[in-house]
């Protein structure tokens, strides 16, 4: 799908129907970007002229049928749109630039959400979901999308696609003035650039949604913890193309660490008293690293797992879980025998206290184990309620 001017026009070629919908609206959803490569260097991402306007003039095309497939957030989904008000109260929208703010829900039990340029946002169920009763996880959804709007991403891209077909130069002056225009002949070469100008904005964009949050109230820990959440259940793993390198959510976690504490530093300012602010206190957050595995003698492995906690008072629950749900569930029961819990799941509780905790893990093999079917392929770390708060994939164990 792609929006191509006709004399000054927009216009959509493909029939609009839902999925293609989402395609157009892009876009910026934090889930289709994030496979490709990770930014070498900063692209200069273009600036949007004074006058352009052709990314509303699309949005208000689009919104009646969008409109028809989506309903207001009222009833089970008021708490986000709650979230939605107080973090618009926030907001400078830039000068000649008007957005009508308002916030849907798509009942189609996905887990995404997108945005409109003209300042709607959309949340699919299965996203709102997840974010339930949790302000914060709320917040950190709708932080990214209306950064996303304030700076004009779907304007910034279009230009950037603009640019692309032109060779690099001409009318459109914008990004890297340096790229050889050759580079855009190859388009697996420009699949490429524009993934990593897509990856690019998707940082920024989770950097200004990290101060919005910390500004409104919400503590910037819930990125984590819902990038976690979404990592679990397999998103942003599975769309893994020619030019992913990383798994997206880590390397993500990772490129904004330092974003993570700027906007907590503001966050502390702001709203010292953690349990008081609109989000209350900061979430468990853990990230597990990719376990080490060593094969001590001829049926006995040693598994170690680096971890890092944040905000944990108690204990949380390192899984090796064994079976087919691979990467597909948010929560593990506790009791094995359960639909989830795996009959050879092993487990280990860890306060996580020191900055870098590693939980060993010391395997036997049994007849179990030999059959092919039940390999251990995960690692989860689970709060007291189950949650899951990281996951990480398990190494084969060499034989
Ligand atoms: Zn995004």
């Amino acid at each position: 799908m792609q929006l191509e001017p006709i004399s000054g026009e927009v216009t959509v070629r493909t029939a609009l129907h839902k999925s293609s919908m989402r395609t157009i609206l892009l876009m910026f959803s934090s889930l289709l970007c994030c496979a490709f490569a990770a930014a070498q260097q900063d692209l200069a991402t273009p600036e949007v002229p004074d006058k352009f306007n052709l990314d509303m003039e699309a949005a208000a095309r689009l919104n009646p049928k969008l409109m028809t497939q989506s309903n207001a957030a009222s009833g089970r989904y008021a708490t986000g749109r709650l979230v939605f008000e107080r973090l618009v109260e926030q907001i400078r929208a830039p000068a000649g630039v008007k957005f009508t703010w308002q916030m849907r829900i798509v009942d189609d039990d996905e887990l995404n959400a997108y945005s409109s340029p003209d300042g709607t946002i959309y949340v699919e169920s299965g996203l709102a979901r997840l974010a339930g009763p949790s302000t914060g996880l709320w917040a950190a959804i709708l932080s990214h999308e209306i950064a996303h709007v304030l700076r004009r991403d779907w304007a910034r891209r279009y230009l950037y696609q603009k640019n692309l077909e032109n060779g690099g130069g001409s009318a459109i002056v914008l990004g890297d003035p340096s790229l050889p225009s050759a580079s855009w002949a190859s388009s697996e070469k420009a699949s490429a650039d524009m993934g990593r100008f897509c990856r690019q904005m998707e940082l920024e964009a989770d950097r200004e949604g990290l101060m919005l949050m910390a500004r409104a109230g919400y503590h910037p820990d819930f990125v984590p913890a819902l990038h976690h959440l979404l990592h679990a259940r397999g998103i942003g793993t599975n769309r893994a193309t020619l030019y992913a390198m990383h798994p997206c959510w880590e390397e993500r976690d990772h490129e904004l660490s330092r974003a993570y504490v700027v906007a907590s530093i503001e966050f502390e300012r702001r709203w010292p008293e953690f349990y008081a602010s609109p989000g209350g206190n900061p979430p468990v957050v853990v990230f597990a690293e990719e376990p080490t595995v060593r094969k001590n003698s001829s049926k006995e492995w040693e598994i170690q797992i680096p971890m890092h906690c944040q905000n944990l008072a108690g204990a949380v629950e390192v899984v090796l879980h064994a079976g087919p749900t691979h990467g597909k569930i948010a929560r593990l029961a506790h009791l094995p025998g359960s639909d989830e819990a795996g009959p050879d799941d092993v487990r280990q509780l860890t306060g996580c206290t020191s900055p870098r905790t590693t939980i060993t893990f010391s395997l036997v093999d049994t007849a179990a184990r030999q059959k092919p079917a039940a390999p251990w392929t995960d690692v989860y770390v689970l709060d007291a309620w189950g949650t899951v708060l990281a996951r990480t994939d398990l190494p084969k164990l060499p034989r």
